[in-house]
């Protein structure tokens, strides 16, 4: 896999590890990772496109980047590398930045980076991501292979699509073929009727302590690193959250409207405490699953996220799976009712930070990056 080359043993070798700089792209979770950064006693660096995106960090000094790298455009960050490995950048990826240079060039680019690159194979595929979710014990919503089949409502999901944009919701395969662009990859999913939770957890391989993952495979019976859950959020869906409002979906075909799942912002939540124990396991699989992901050696590292819909028999159904920092995790920047409980104010931006930090004072720093 692409990764899988990185001399990052021989660039960490070139550091100054007591003067290591936290690098993000300024966008989508940066101002709580830049934020935990500077908690931990860290430089930091934004890099951005532009002044605009500058200036907004100026409103945010608790979070202003030490340093600015200012590019005219994100690609360019590959010519950068040398420039960010001379500061003893350490980058923080998310979302954004994986978009920004596409999953390829995020996969060569010779900076040290936080988490492991090579997840991205399996998180980059509807197809793979299932293999590795079931064999870590999650329950998925069914797949339905041939549109005819369609016997209740499903949720169609164009492979491109981002965000949800393009998605739409048919009842049954009239409904299906009067709406598909069958120029596009599609997938058909069961529409799972429930509440969504997004699940912000943490990976730490280093510490022994705490909710100790069980590993499977090559690792049963080993004790592979610390979980913990970070906080919880729901997302904000244009136009679907607020359809119902307006009538029927057959109403609103009348009025030539379809439901839209694009992501405008997040709301906190907190999930009914007796599901907790089921979160856990899903995530506790969801790792052990992942260090036996062909090509993917370390499996998970930091965060990550379980997006899923609890139906009214309390059963959970993930439909996705996020290998970082999501923007979900945004909602808890001053911590949350989970985090809160093992340190007051603590949110998944500084516990990145201190992952990092608490490697660095134990020589152990080459193990959680990429
Ligand atoms: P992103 O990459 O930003 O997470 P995406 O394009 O991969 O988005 P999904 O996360 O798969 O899209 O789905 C977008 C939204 O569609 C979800 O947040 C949820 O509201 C809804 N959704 C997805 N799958 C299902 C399902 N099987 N049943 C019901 N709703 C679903």
């Amino acid at each position: 896999m692409a990764g899988d080359a990185l001399p990052v043993a021989e660039w960490l070798s070139d550091y100054d590890v007591s003067q290591i700089t936290i690098g993000v792209v300024a966008s989508h979770s940066s101002l709580q990772i830049l934020h935990g950064a500077r908690q931990e006693g860290f430089r930091t660096l934004g890099i951005c496109v532009g002044e605009t995106r500058r200036k907004m960090y100026s409103a945010f000094p608790g979070a202003e980047p030490d340093e600015w790298l200012i590019l005219d455009d994100y690609k360019q960050m590959m010519d950068y590398a040398e420039y960010l490995r001379e500061r003893n950048v350490i980058l923080i990826p998310h979302g954004s930045l994986v978009e920004y240079l596409g999953p390829k060039n995020f996969q060569i680019l010779s900076v040290p980076t936080f988490g492991n690159r090579n997840i991205l194979e399996w998180e980059g595929s509807r197809e793979r991501q299932r293999i590795w979710l079931e064999s870590g014990g999650c329950t998925m919503p069914r797949v339905i292979e041939d549109p005819k089949d369609i016997d209740g409502p499903v949720i169609v999901k164009y492979a491109g699509a981002k965000g949800g944009r393009g998605y739409f919701v048919a009842r049954d395969f009239r409904d299906f073929r009067r709406n598909v662009d069958l120029e596009e990859d599609f997938t058909i999913q069961e529409y799972v009727l429930g509440t969504r939770y997004y699940f912000q957890f943490f990976f730490d391989p280093l510490p022994d302590d705490g909710y100790q993952v069980d590993g499977m495979g090559s690792k049963d019976g080993q004790k592979i690193g610390r979980l913990e859950l970070m906080s919880i959020d729901r997302r904000d869906e244009a136009n679907v959250d607020e359809f119902y409002k307006l009538g029927s979906l057959r109403d609103l075909r009348d009025m030539g409207l379809e439901p839209s799942f694009v992501v405008t912002g997040n709301t906190p939540a907190v999930l009914r405490e007796s599901l907790l124990p089921e979160a856990f396991r899903m995530g506790e699989g969801a790792v052990a699953a992942s260090m036996e992901l062909e090509g993917a050696e370390q499996g998970m590292i930091g965060p990550f996220c379980l997006e899923t819909i609890v139906t009214d028999k309390l059963e959970f159904r993930v439909f996705e799976v996020s290998a970082r920092i999501v923007a979900g995790s945004n909602v808890a920047v001053g911590g949350s009712p989970y985090s809160d409980i093992n340190e007051p104010g603590i949110s998944t931006g500084q516990r990145v930070a201190r992952c990092i930090r608490k490697a660095i004072e134990k020589g152990r720093l080459l193990e959680i990056l990429s």
